[in-house]
Parts: C-alpha cells; structure tokens; sequence
C-alpha cells in the first residue's frame, strides 16, 4: 500500500531573513516497505539555526533539512515496533520512510527510551539531544573550565544551547555572564542561576558593560552569535582564555562578507585558544553525554524551557521566529496531536507562538 506524506521545501532561495513566501508545502507518495523498512509519522520537528547557514548549499526544490521526533507507525525491520519514538534527520515531512534504519550515515535511526520519567520526549530535540550535547562537549572539550571561579560568558544564552551552557558552568563553579534579547530572557537566566544576565539589545556599550561585570577578565567565551559582538569580547579575554566558536547566528542572514578585527596579535599576546566545532565530532560519546545531562535533569539541576508551534505546515513561521529570537528554550513545531513532548512538566515550562 502506498502512502501520501507532505513535505515542506525551499521554494525559493533566502535573500536576508527568510520569508514564509520562500518555502512550499508540497505532497508525495511513499512506496509500499520492503523488509528491513520503518515507516515513521512526525510528532515534533525541530527548527535549529543550522538550516539557516546550511540552506546556502541547497537548491530551490530541495526539502528543508532538520531532524524529527516521529512515531513508527508501521516496521518491517526486527529492532522496531509500532509505537517506537524515535529520532531522525528525515527533513521536513510529516511521514518517512527510513530503509536503513541503522546506517550510521548521516545518522541512524535513534530510539528515545533515555529521558527521565516525569519529563517530555521532546527533550530529546532540546536538552537531551543535539542543542544539549553541543553545550555539554563545546564547554568541557574546548572551553575545559580548570578552575573553580573562572568567569564564562555565554550569549543566546536562553536559547536551547545557551541556557544549558550556563547552568553546567555553574555546576562546575564557574561564574556565569549571559546576554540574551529581551527583558524576559533576561529574568528567566534569574531563575536557572546566571551570575549576570542582560539584554543587549538594551544595555548601551557592551565595552561598559563587560568592564562592570567582568572586571577581572574573563575566562571562557561561549560564542553562539559571533559579530562585532564577539570583537569586544574578544578584547576583554584573560590569560590562557578559552573561546569555543560553536556559532555565529548574528552573521547567518548576511548577504555580504563581513569583516572583523586581525585576531593573531590578541591570540599570542594572551596565549588564548579559540576552537570551532561541530557536535557530531563528539558522536562515540553521545550516550555518555545524555546519562550525564540526565542526570542533571533528573536532579533538578538542569532546567529547562521551550516554545512551541502547532502545526506541520508552520515550521517556516518556527524557524523564521527562532531566527528573530522569539524562543526561550528550544523551538519546537508540534505536527500530531497524542505525542507525549512540550507538556512544560517537571522543571520545564512552555511559551506556545
Ligand atoms: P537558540 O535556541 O539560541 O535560538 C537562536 C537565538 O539566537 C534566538 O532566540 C536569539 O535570541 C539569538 N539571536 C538571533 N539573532 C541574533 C543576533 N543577531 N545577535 C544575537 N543573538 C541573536 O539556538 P540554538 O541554541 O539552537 O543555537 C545557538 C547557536 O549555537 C547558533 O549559533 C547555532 O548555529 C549554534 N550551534 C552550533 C552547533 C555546532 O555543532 N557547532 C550545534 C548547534 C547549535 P536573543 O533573543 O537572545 O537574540
């Protein structure tokens, strides 16, 4: 039997910040499983800034990248049942079929049975998942905090990576500095126990505003915006600092090069080590990581928050929001009603768009 599934593509190249205009929802048709087939219902897609810059090397036509938490709703493969919830890169479509659900490349099929009782499945997209281990290794494999004190500084901070990079910070006795867009942002860093938190798009000079919070230097950098942002930062880095570039959401919707400040000097003089990433480098540890953060979880130590968005068909409305930072926590889009996810239970709470 054949099956219809929709999908959602890149009608039309991104000029700036995207616009609902630039994306069509579209139908296809699955074929019939042959063995070793999983055929899977989306329950939540993720948006991440990811697509933004990868939407560069896409063709108009091409279906949005991005990684769904589904239902099996039908298997002919022995390591999976109806009723599985499971992880995948299927892009964006409301059903897929998986032929071979333990390929490794890009990424196999991967069962969520791992997150704490009491807590969402839609975890597994946020804190306990890609956005959760990207904190977890870019802060202990790059920024390695070595002593208690040091001060970190972290922007997006209460985006889906950042709110946990403060909060492991501290859990390692770090004293944490995060910048966020707006005044709630701000109260929410309050609540999960950032040192300081402030809305740059508020503050005045982020010069003064660094000289006054971080008087003795500071220690870490944890940049997930980059920019001229990260220019002043930079300037204000101690010793032996450590700077993880994990991402630089501010430069995604240029259309021209942007040119920064000639690093080489400050990077000698200051003996800093500045390191970009990407997660999947840390793939043979991502269980270890997931037990650790739910742990956390667990325990109450890591909070947690997300936005969501009903509705399959508004992903682009998700991702386009996300970019503009309308999210606290991670941003998720709700595409079947019953998925157990989002529910804001335990330490979580939830903003619906
Ligand atoms: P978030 O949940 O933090 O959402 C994005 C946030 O970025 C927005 O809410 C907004 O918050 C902020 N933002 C948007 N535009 C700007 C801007 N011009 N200047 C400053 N802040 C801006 O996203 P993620 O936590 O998923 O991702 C955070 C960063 O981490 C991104 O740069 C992403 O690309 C990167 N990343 C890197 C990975 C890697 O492997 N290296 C893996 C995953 C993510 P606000 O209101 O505070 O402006």
């Amino acid at each position: 039997m054949t099956t219809k599934s929709s999908k959602i593509v890149m009608a039309r190249r991104f000029d700036g910040m995207p616009q609902v205009s630039d994306f069509a929802l579209q139908e296809e048709t699955l074929a019939p499983l042959e063995d070793g087939d999983v055929l899977c219902e989306t329950v939540w897609l993720s948006v991440d800034p990811y697509m933004r810059s990868y939407s560069r090397n896409m063709k108009e036509g091409d279906v949005m990248m991005g990684q769904t938490l589904s239902k099996v709703v039908e298997s002919r493969h022995p390591n999976y049942v109806v009723g599985d919830l499971v992880l995948y890169y299927s892009g964006w479509r409301d059903q897929y079929v998986v032929k071979n659900p333990d390929d490794p490349r890009p990424w196999p099929l991967q069962k969520v049975n791992y997150i704490p009782e009491g807590h969402p499945s839609t975890l597994s997209l946020g804190v306990l998942g890609m956005p959760g281990a990207t904190a977890y290794f870019g802060l202990n494999e790059i920024c390695k905090p070595v002593k208690s004190g040091e001060t970190v500084v972290v922007n997006a901070a209460a985006g889906a990576v950042g709110a946990v990079v403060g909060q492991l910070a501290k859990s390692q006795g770090c004293r944490v500095v995060g910048f966020a867009g707006t005044d709630e942002k701000v109260e929410y860093l309050r609540e999960l126990g950032f040192d300081e938190a402030v809305n740059y798009k508020t503050m005045g000079s982020l010069e003064d505003v660094l000289c006054s919070l971080c008087p003795n230097g500071i220690d870490i950098y944890f940049d997930n915006v980059g920019g001229s942002f990260s220019d002043t930062v930079m300037s204000h880095m101690n010793q032996f600092g450590r700077v993880s570039v994990c991402g630089c959401i501010s430069q995604y919707n240029n259309t021209g090069q942007s040119i920064g400040p000639r690093l080489q000097g400050l990077l000698i003089s200051k003996q800093i080590r500045m390191e970009g990433f990407l997660v999947h480098r840390w793939k043979d540890q991502w269980m270890e990581c997931m037990e650790a953060l739910g742990a956390l979880v667990r325990e109450g130590k890591m909070k947690y928050r997300e936005t969501t968005v009903d509705g399959f068909e508004r992903a682009p409305e998700a991702l386009i929001g996300m970019l503009q930072g309308e999210n606290i926590g991670k941003m998720i889009v709700k595409c079947q009603s019953g998925g157990s996810g989002g529910d804001g239970d335990g330490d979580g709470e939830q903003c619906k768009q």
